[in-house]
């Protein structure tokens, strides 16, 4: 594949697309949308890679491609606050060198990733459903359903095309927390029409439709009815949804809440400052849970992918300073296993089972849900907008292979994108030319 024509990337119209991460991968999301020589970016975010030792190796994606081809993005635009979509602006952002369109909520998360004695990117807060002016593009974000609140679509009018860029998403009906996917807008995008739509593969091989959070609070609630020791349930830090449901159930089952795990702790006072968390009795303080008796406390904490320094991970060894479990005991895994974190994960459990203590998971109970969408929820997002052409992005390229040929099957083309492809987005999508493209081990701390 040729380098691009200067033309290409600084005078033609396109509309012009290029992944910079994201496409065959999970992690890493960077997109890139190029028409008439104004550049903008969608999302910025980390990989986790976990290294034989079981340390999370972190990367981000390299701007190269940038200066080599002198491309200054106009303005980057977020779609949701998962680490996968904002991970890298901490260490990206200077070099980007452009304003931030974000969510109220997620900007929040983004403000307490930067460090507090630097200087800020412009952060524009977004609402959604209201479009904006972005040079030669509009931006529309739409409100959808996922694992997080504030996620959102966006779509983008440029050079004459409508592009439809998924962001991650599920349907959801009873999502628990935050808004409800926008059906009537986005029935009214596919009326329009939809020339490409840029979508989320994650479980796209997987056939049938998403589960509620509403369901996973009813598999819970029963699961945690069953357990007589204390409860300890494990989930993802940013799923406010789940928190919600933990801090109910707690109150339906005679226990009370509390938090174990510096993540949890953050998301939780973000998500009450931004209204998300406005369950009856909230969580308790760990100090005060830990006083009561064992059959009352029920604690929600971090490390679900085995990472030994979590609360989990401690709980496991024994050597956690607040909590020592007992024989009993029950710990829910109320979250999926990240491929990669097979190892310290079954080490964790069989420190678990070598104290006694119970493990209900996934597989055992319906205690958890994707945030992605499966075959029927892409069956009826694909009926609402109609889209011409598909580029499957986020996963593998196993998933992104799943994602295309199910799409065929509904009557819609399109193409497979690999990092550092140039495509064409004025007819029928091309590849036309390669930018350099690679990742950039980071230091979390530094
Ligand atoms: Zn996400
Ligand atoms: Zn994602």
């Amino acid at each position: 594949m040729p380098a691009p024509r200067f033309d290409q990337l600084h005078r033609q119209s396109g509309p012009f697309f290029v992944a910079l991460g994201g496409a065959g991968m999970f992690g890493a999301n960077l997109y890139l949308y190029g028409s008439g020589g104004q550049w903008i970016g969608i999302d910025c975010g980390v990989a986790l890679e976990s290294t034989a030792s079981g340390d999370n190796r972190v990367s981000v994606p390299s701007l190269s491609a940038l200066s080599k081809h002198d491309i200054q993005l106009s303005a980057l635009l977020i779609t949701h606050g998962h680490e996968d979509h904002i991970g890298a602006i901490p260490f990206l952002w200077r070099e980007l060198g452009c304003p931030l369109y974000v969510s109220p909520f997620t900007a929040q998360l983004i403000r307490g990733r930067l460090a507090p004695n630097l200087d800020w990117p412009p952060l524009h807060e977004i609402r959604p459903l209201q479009a904006i002016g972005l040079g030669n593009f509009q931006a529309e974000w739409i409100p959808v359903t996922h694992s997080i609140p504030e996620s959102h679509g966006i779509l983008l009018q440029v050079a004459g095309k409508r592009l439809y860029h998924s962001g991650d998403w599920k349907l959801d009906a009873q999502p628990l927390v935050g808004e409800l996917t926008a059906e009537g807008r986005l029935r009214a995008i596919g009326r329009e029409g939809v020339d490409v739509l840029i979508g989320d593969s994650t479980n796209a091989p997987n056939t049938g439709a998403s589960r509620s959070e509403a369901a996973v609070q009813d598999g819970l609630s029963d699961a945690i009815r069953s357990c007589h020791g204390r409860v300890i349930v494990s989930c993802f830090a940013s799923n406010l949804a789940r928190l919600h449901s933990l801090a109910d159930i707690a109150m339906d089952t005679g226990r009370y809440a509390g938090l174990l795990g510096r993540s949890l702790l953050r998301m939780h006072s973000h998500g009450r400052a931004h209204g998300y968390l406005r369950s009856r009795p909230g969580f308790i303080g760990a100090w005060e849970l830990g006083f009561l008796p064992r059959e009352q406390q029920l604690w929600v904490c971090t490390g679900s992918q085995g990472e030994p320094a979590a609360a989990l991970g401690r709980l496991a060894s024994g050597s956690h300073p607040q909590l020592t479990l007992e024989a009993g005991d029950s710990v829910l895994f109320s979250s999926r296993l990240i491929p990669g974190n097979e190892l310290p994960l079954e080490r964790i459990r069989q420190q678990l089972q070598g104290q006694g203590v119970h493990i209900i998971d996934d597989d055992m109970a319906p205690i958890h849900a994707s945030g992605h969408p499966p075959q029927e929820d892409l069956r009826q997002l694909y009926d609402w907008l109609r889209p011409r052409y598909l580029l499957p992005v986020h996963g593998e390229l196993y998933h992104q292979q799943a994602h295309m040929d199910f799409a065929r099957r509904l009557g819609i083309g399109g193409l497979i994108p690999s990092n550092g492809e140039l495509i064409d987005l004025s007819a029928q999508p091309c590849r036309i030319a390669e930018l350099p493209w690679a990742l950039c081990a980071v230091d979390r701390n530094g």
